[in-house]
């Protein structure tokens, strides 16, 4: 039988092509994201591909939309093996005093309730139907301290936590529960960030010991291993992926 995964922030960047590198495992997926293009560009992608794939329009700061992504795959699909428990967002990049509440009360709601509400519901089929395996994504940022990011870092230092304490709750129920956490690497929102700030992106590369950024490819190696039964034996780790980044810190 195929196995059954759910990607949120699907319609883009580290989601998209994580979902294409399970695909290619033969994995059914439902993609979950606010963005409806991006969303059902990724379907269309999956289904060209040879698996099975819905799109969710949902906000997963938002716990009904997120109950109703996963229960529609339960209803599509009968059950759920995989999460990656991806979608987030950075800030405006400026100082914390400078920041609008607003902005602090986005950054949690979408970056760690988000990814709180995605395991309450997810973990809850996956207990039930005897194990799965979440992986969340955190950063960078989620490891060291570094100025501008203070409400991000603050979600990505979250989910290492909430990962490592699952861990202690539901490993004897067949869940693994792991985090990623990449460097800066080069999704498109990156990309053309950096294509129109180019003195930043060599400011960015010459701070990272392999003197280049990372790839989505090379993240959604790192994600597929992880919640595939090749990792069977790994669980509660945060995998840094940065090319030696946080390890000169
Ligand atoms: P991206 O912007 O390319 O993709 C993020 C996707 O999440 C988008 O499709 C967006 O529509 C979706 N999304 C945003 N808010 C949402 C919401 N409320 N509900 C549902 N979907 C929503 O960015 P990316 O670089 O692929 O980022 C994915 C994850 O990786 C994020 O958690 C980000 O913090 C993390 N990350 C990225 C980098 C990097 O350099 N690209 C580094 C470290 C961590």
């Amino acid at each position: 039988m195929s196995k059954v995964g759910i990607v949120t922030g699907g319609g883009s960047g580290l989601g998209q092509s994580t979902a294409l590198r399970l695909a290619k495992e033969g994995v059914n997926i439902v993609i979950v994201d606010v963005d409806e293009e991006g969303g059902n560009e990724t379907v269309e992608i999956l289904k060209e591909a040879g698996v099975d794939a819905l799109f969710v329009k949902a906000d997963v700061s938002n716990a009904e939309d997120v109950k109703n992504y996963v229960d529609q795959t339960v209803e599509k699909f009968g059950t759920i093996d995989y999460f990656f428990n991806n979608a987030g967002i950075s800030g405006s990049g400026k100082y914390f005093l400078e920041t609008d509440i607003s902005e602090i009360e986005k950054i949690v709601g979408i970056n760690l309730l988000g990814v709180l509400y995605g395991i309450r519901y997810v973990a809850e089929v996956m207990v039930k139907n005897g194990g799965g395996s979440i992986v969340n994504t955190a950063s960078s940022a989620g490891v060291i301290g570094q100025d501008t990011v203070v409400t991000y870092s603050a979600t990505k230092h979250g989910i290492v936590g909430l990962t490592k304490s699952l861990v202690a709750e539901y490993a004897k129920d067949g869940l693994r529960i792991n985090s990623v956490a990449p460097g800066p690497t080069e999704t498109p929102m990156v990309k053309s960030y950096f294509e129109a700030n180019p003195k930043m992106k060599e400011s960015a590369e010459s701070g990272i010991p392999q003197k280049r950024l990372g790839t989505p490819e090379e993240v959604a190696e790192l994600v597929t291993f992880l919640l595939t039964g090749k990792a069977e034996y790994i669980n509660g780790e945060v995998i840094r992926i940065d090319g030696g980044f946080t390890n000169t810190k």
